[in-house]
């Protein structure tokens, strides 16, 4: 009630849409897509009391081909496009010094918080889409036509620990897919489900969870590396472009001493810096979490004069793994979400590829459809602009000042 009317994203309310996913599954004129974003794996096994913190990927895939989904692919492939996109484009900000610092644009949240309170600085963020803002117009052009499937009968469905991104999918923006193919109708990405969603929905069916056998991605938007799958934690956007921002900038991946330097910002701090070296050039980022920390870090930046050149800001406690559609234990939450960046630290020590630039089908996929990063159309399809809603702040304000909100 009161949450939906004041909550610039809608986070703290959740609408269910399952049902209709089901619906889909059971047209069979229909092609239902799930892609799963990074935090949902290390979340999912606690409805079904598997301890915080396990690494339940495989059993999730199953999960979702189990209840009909014809193709499961991972936003973790999408997490790897956004950074290389994202790097990209902070290289030409700072080799041009302009629109620093480069502030990231995954968090929905964040970047509808700017647009109403700080529209001064949308030029300072990233125009790269979110990872499913990437992965919805890339399945329904590239993975489409190498798939021979008709787009328009794809139902494209995020699996998230986001209720913000049921915001994000429906901005009018979101159709490049359709503008590409000349089909007005079409939407990048139809459905966002969150991880409670699903556990919802296989209790529904009585599926059995935990004794479901690992099974594996769709090939083509699949494939993942370790910078894919840190997207999930506060830090981790930041440190998985700079990986790639090191290696377009010297041509060599980023040696273990600057890896460490980067590691610096991972933690609990609502605001947390460092600086880094590429050969001579001092790189200054900063790490935020929840709007209040944004706020306060976007003041004393305009006071101070200290230059930073990459900036990334979530809006949930952790980022993501923390996020308003992830199972809730508010009793032990801050352990949990602990538990929860662990596991994806250690999925991304254990992958051989830690970099988003050598995913083979993200090379892939620039050599045969978008080109290269930030080209005629990758901008197209890849990128986006914002909004300045600052007009929308009167409402807004008076009912904000008599409500408190707990999540931002
Ligand atoms: Fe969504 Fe929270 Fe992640 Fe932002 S930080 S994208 S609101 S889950």
């Amino acid at each position: 009630g009161q949450c939906a009317n004041v909550c610039p994203t809608n986070s703290i309310t959740e609408v269910y849409e399952y049902q209709s996913v089901k619906e889909a599954i059971r047209n069979k004129e229909k092609t239902v897509i799930v892609s799963t974003s990074p935090s949902v794996r290390v979340a999912l096994g606690e409805e079904f009391n598997l301890p915080a913190g396990t690494f339940s990927e495989g059993k999730m895939i199953s999960l979702l081909r189990k209840l009909g989904v014809d193709y499961v692919l991972d936003t973790n492939f999408g997490a790897d496009l956004t950074i290389v996109e994202e790097a990209s484009e902070l290289i030409e900000r700072i080799k041009e010094n302009r629109n620093l610092p480069q502030f990231t644009s995954c968090c929905p949240a964040w970047v509808k918080y700017v647009e109403t309170y700080y529209p001064e600085i949308i030029p300072n963020i990233s125009s790269a889409k979110s990872p499913i803002g990437m992965q919805g117009p890339t399945i329904k052009t590239y993975f489409a036509k190498k798939r021979g499937i008709d787009p328009t009968k794809i139902v494209n469905v995020a699996l998230t620990p986001c209720t913000a991104k049921k915001f994000e999918i429906r901005r009018s923006e979101m159709n490049s897919a359709g503008k590409y193919l000349n089909i007005p109708s079409l939407r990048d990405m139809d459905n966002v489900i969150t991880t409670r969603e699903l556990a919802m929905w296989a209790r529904e069916e009585n599926i059995d969870f935990n004794s479901l056998e690992d099974g594996k991605y769709d090939s083509l938007m699949g494939e993942a590396s370790g910078s894919g799958v840190i997207f999930g934690n506060t830090g981790g956007v930041m440190e998985a472009a700079l990986r790639t921002a090191y290696f377009y900038l010297t041509g060599e991946n980023i040696p273990k001493e600057s890896l460490s330097k980067l590691e610096s910002v991972r933690g609990n701090d609502g605001i947390r810096e460092a600086s880094i070296d590429i050969k001579g050039l001092t790189v200054n980022v900063a790490v935020i979490y929840g709007t209040a920390n944004a706020k306060k870090f976007i003041e004393r930046m305009k006071k101070g004069d200290k230059t930073y050149h990459f900036v990334e800001v979530m809006t949930c406690p952790n980022g993501c793994i923390g996020g308003g559609g992830q199972p809730k234990n508010l009793e032990e939450i801050e352990s949990i979400r602990e538990k929860r960046v662990n596991a994806l630290y250690k999925r991304d020590n254990e992958l051989a590829n830690k970099f988003s630039h050598e995913n083979e089908e993200i090379k892939l996929l620039y050599k045969e459809f978008y080109g290269k990063p930030l080209s005629k159309l990758s901008e197209r399809m890849l990128h986006t602009a914002y909004i300045d809603r600052s007009k929308d702040l009167n409402i807004g304000d008076k009912k904000m000042a008599k409500f408190k909100c707990k999540v931002c």
